[in-house]
């Protein structure tokens, strides 16, 4: 990771702080005083600041079940963040990977480690994302086949990936994806006529949401791990 990345995680300061003490040669990697705050530095390297020997924090990994009319972003706009909810140190380093819409709810995964996220948000890595879906019109019979074969979005050069329909009721269907465009559930129901009225997110890979709305926990070992 970047030595500036690795002094905020192993200290309290913030970006611009670390910065600032690289600069001015406070920062010591293998007996070399190193000024360039990109400079790629290992969790192994012996990195002191002033002397004092600088020990990154375990990175966090987090589940929460959003509510309604929060954002994913990590300060409040015209809804509030649902940073809000999640009471650790250093909030602000945190990021969801995967984000959902103001209105939609369910399952956010939250974390620091931009590695691990990129195993979840990245297409080709295939993890999947079931949504249950509300509908303004009863699903069409094809809608499955259309699905599973890609539909095209305006704006997209490329047809969805092969997405999994299953009908729960005429207006409510499970919808399982491996990407996440912008908008993606909400614009795929529009290219087949049809409308959102209420999406929630229930499973990624193989965890599924199992705490209340507005609440989080943290995931345990093997759950971050099936993202590995
Ligand atoms: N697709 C959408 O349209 N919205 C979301 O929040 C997530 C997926």
């Amino acid at each position: 990771m970047r030595l500036d990345k690795f002094v905020c995680k192993s200290t309290r300061l913030t970006r611009a702080q670390a910065t600032a003490m690289i600069n001015t040669g406070c920062v010591v990697v293998n007996d070399a005083v190193v000024c360039d705050v990109a400079t790629q530095v290992h969790e192994d390297n012996y990195i002191t600041l002033n002397n004092e020997k600088l020990i990154a924090r375990a990175s966090r990994y987090i589940l929460m079940h959003k509510p309604a009319g929060t954002i994913c972003s990590n300060i409040d706009e015209v809804y509030p963040s649902l940073f809000n909810y999640i009471d650790v140190d250093n909030v602000s380093e945190l990021h969801v990977a995967g984000r959902l819409d103001a209105d939609t709810t369910g399952l956010v995964l939250v974390t620091d480690d931009g590695r691990w996220s990129f195993n979840i948000i990245t297409p080709t890595k295939h993890c999947q994302k079931v949504y249950r879906v509300g509908l303004s019109r009863t699903i069409g019979d094809d809608v499955a086949n259309q699905f599973s074969h890609g539909v095209q979005l305006q704006g997209e050069q490329q047809l969805t990936r092969p997405a999994i329909l299953e009908i729960v009721a005429e207006k409510e269907v499970l919808l399982t994806l491996t990407e996440g465009k912008f908008h993606q559930v909400k614009r795929m129901f529009s290219a087949v006529d049809n409308r959102v009225v209420s999406l929630h997110r229930e499973k990624i890979g193989e965890i599924q949401l199992d705490v209340e709305v507005g609440e989080w926990r943290y995931l345990t070992e093997p759950e971050v791990n099936s993202f590995s």
